[in-house]
């Protein structure tokens, strides 16, 4: 390999020279811009005879073709003038009702004023930090996290701290600890970012009497808190729970999507923040792309308002309960002692943690030779720590390949016990 250290880790795809010219000339900022790791497997992991327990992509083939095909008809030669034209920054005003109609199946009780929408709720995220965070400021995750927050966070030259969660998500103790730990040091905490319903990556769930001291540490602390939720309504099993949102009007941004429970190809998703904050993200969604497309938006606020959507979420929740009975079942039947795993009851991830001495990052070569991919646990830390753990997927694969892809994987981690 090369030392220059103006090489740069493009894609296979890429032609010609790999030594980047501008090397010198990027902002401090896009220092923290790298691939994250998960990216890079794509490739590898979409090779027809792998099974991919590794992507997160939800299983669009469930969805009604014909019917949204209609819409897409009907919204160009019925809407035509408005559809094809620039809109909002915010976002259609009708959407935005409907999206409140959404987040009501949650608990939360938000008028359209106050949403925003987003290019899926990853621009949310960008918007946020964009608005929040100056070189330096702590920003507080869970550990593990989601790893696209953290290199968003980590673009904007954040320090991300990690909080330790267990099954029952963030624990109340540690978060008020690590805060009273940074306010000793003179530290700036911008907020707390959190997926508290079925977690990426670690698939667990905040318990309701959690959510209620989480909340009440973070008010004592004047902390707002970011609730990233795009798995709330595919819930497999369990009574359902208030979005933080629900209860905490004031000190929390509620971040979701459709990308999970319609299309992440619409690109849609909003954020629900306080007045004075959403005039901040509107501003920042107008610098970062002007409007967003009218024609998407209306599909999507068609068929909310035209077709039986939670219908559909029900019949997505059955398929992905197969799914994942099929990676409980295998892992409980096929994994061998020492091997410890989450068990979410609803969204798309099972976090794995492997026996001491195996390292997930150096056995995945080993993996995709045996024809299975996971995500290392490396990823979703933005320091040095997961190297046991794995993050498996059961939403693209059917059932059968579930099976398939774990048999594989319980070969790969009893020969590394072996070895
Ligand atoms: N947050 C979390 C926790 C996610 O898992 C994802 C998608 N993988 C996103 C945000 C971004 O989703 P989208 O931009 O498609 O709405």
């Amino acid at each position: 390999m090369s030392s220059d250290p103006r090489e740069t880790h493009r894609g296979p795809s890429s032609q010609g020279s790999r030594i980047d010219p501008y090397v010198d000339a990027y902002a401090a900022r896009a220092q923290g811009m790298v691939a994250s790791e998960v990216r890079a497997l794509f490739a590898v992991a979409s090779r027809p005879e792998v099974v991919s327990l590794a992507g997160g992509m939800p299983n669009v083939s469930a969805l009604p073709t014909d019917d949204i095909g209609e819409i897409v008809r009907r919204v160009v030669t019925e809407q035509g003038p408005t559809a094809l034209q620039y809109g909002s920054a915010q976002g259609d005003p009708l959407l935005r009702e409907r999206i409140c109609e959404v987040m009501e199946l949650e608990g939360i009780d938000a008028v359209a004023d106050d949403v925003i929408v987003t290019v899926g709720s990853q621009q949310a995220l960008d918007l946020v930090t964009r608005v929040f965070v100056d070189p330096g400021d702590v920003v507080l995750a869970e550990a593990p996290t989601y790893v696209t927050a953290i290199n968003t966070f980590a673009a904007y030259q954040a320090r991300v701290e990690h909080v330790a969660m267990d099954d029952e998500g963030v624990i109340p103790e540690a978060l008020e600890e690590r805060l009273g730990r940074l306010r000793s040091a003179g530290q700036r905490v911008k907020f707390f970012y959190t997926v508290p319903t079925f977690h990426n990556p670690a698939g667990v769930t905040l318990s309701p009497q959690r959510r209620v001291r989480v909340m009440e540490i973070c008010r004592r602390f004047g902390l707002l808190v970011l609730e990233d939720n795009p798995y709330g309504l595919l819930r497999y099993e369990g009574e359902p729970v208030r979005a933080l949102r629900a209860d905490s009007p004031d000190n929390v941004i509620y971040l979701g999507s459709f990308s999970k429970t319609l299309s992440p190809g619409f690109r849609i998703g909003w954020a629900l923040a306080p007045a004075a904050v959403r005039d901040k993200l509107v501003l920042a969604a107008e610098s970062a792309m002007l409007s967003h497309s009218s024609f998407n938006q209306l599909v999507v606020g068609r068929y909310l308002a035209e077709y039986p959507w939670q219908e559909q979420i029900k019949d997505f929740n059955e398929m992905y309960r197969r799914r994942r009975d099929a990676m409980l079942g295998a892992l409980e039947a096929l994994m061998p002692e020492g091997v410890t795993w989450t068990r979410p009851q609803g969204g798309f991830f099972v976090w794995v943690t492997l026996p001491e001495g195996i390292d997930s990052k150096s056995m995945l070569p080993r993996a995709v030779g045996e024809r299975v991919a996971y995500v290392p646990g490396t990823g979703f830390f933005a320091g040095d720590d997961g190297h046991r753990n794995m993050r498996l997927s059961f939403c693209y694969p059917d059932p059968d390949q579930i099976r398939e892809g774990v048999r594989r994987l319980v070969g790969v981690i009893k020969g590394e016990i072996t070895l």
